[in-house]
């Protein structure tokens, strides 16, 4: 396969497959992150997985393609339906919602049991996966931003572990700053990562504009009051 086919946020991705996983890449489309993976002797196996007939004969195609038919399976279903317990130890989920990607996770959760490391990235709501793996025991243990044709994505890996470590000692407003842009990414605030905030603190203050010309709102100005306040303290 051609690297080239690629994007830059799935290369992302394929950096923190650690040297010889087993992998199940779920919603794969075209398969080409497991076939990538492959090509750059990275895993051992794969499992693409995909909902779609679409995408999943795509991904058929590509493998064939790249010569990795015996390598990476192609399986049709939803979610984690596609594996079973123990047959990989990583997961990679992209180019999805963050909350379709939580509900994934969340659908199979005993499939997970002997896996070691989830690499996910959320097109959008990462933050809703920073909070409920934390409450499930995945520790994240990096984060990147990157902005490519326009748009920002952030990839968040997981391992097995402490999920509460990374937010030792923090409670109220800065515990909620952590969970909403992300530990690391406020450790390395770079030109990406102040774009995104800058954007989502233009959309709260629109949202609060319309709400004071708005009566019977009470709770959803305070909610948007709380998340633009927060949003100030990530941009400072
Ligand atoms: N992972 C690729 C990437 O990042 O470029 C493809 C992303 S594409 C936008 C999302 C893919 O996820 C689609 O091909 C869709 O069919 C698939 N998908 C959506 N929900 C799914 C689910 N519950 N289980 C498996 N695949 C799913």
């Amino acid at each position: 396969m051609n690297d080239k086919l690629l994007s830059e946020r799935l290369k992302m991705v394929a950096n923190f497959v650690p040297e010889g996983s087993s992998v199940a890449d779920i919603g794969s489309d075209h398969a080409y992150l497991p076939c990538y993976l492959m090509n750059h002797q990275r895993i051992t196996m794969a499992i693409a997985g995909e909902v779609n007939e679409g995408p999943y004969q795509s991904a058929i195609k590509q493998v064939k393609r790249s010569g990795f038919t015996n390598e990476i399976t192609v399986r049709k279903g939803n979610g984690l339906e596609v594996i079973s317990p123990g047959e990989v130890d990583v997961i990679t989920i992209a180019g999805m919602g963050g909350q379709l990607i939580r509900d994934i996770l969340l659908g199979g959760v005993e499939k997970l049991e002997n896996v070691k490391r989830l690499i996910l990235q959320p097109n959008v709501a990462a933050h809703l996966l920073r909070e409920r793996l934390a409450d499930l025991n995945w520790e994240l243990v990096d984060e990147r931003i990157l902005e490519e044709d326009d748009k920002i994505y952030e990839v968040l890996v997981f391992n097995a572990g402490n999920g509460k470590q990374p937010y030792a000692g923090m409670d109220g407003k800065e515990l909620q700053k952590n969970l909403l842009a992300g530990p690391f990414l406020l450790k390395d605030k770079n030109e990406a990562f102040m774009k995104k905030w800058q954007i989502e603190l233009k959309k709260r203050e629109r949202i609060l504009q319309s709400l004071t010309n708005t009566e019977g709102v009470s709770d959803k100005e305070a909610q948007v009051t709380n998340e633009r306040d927060i949003i100030k303290e990530v941009l400072s």
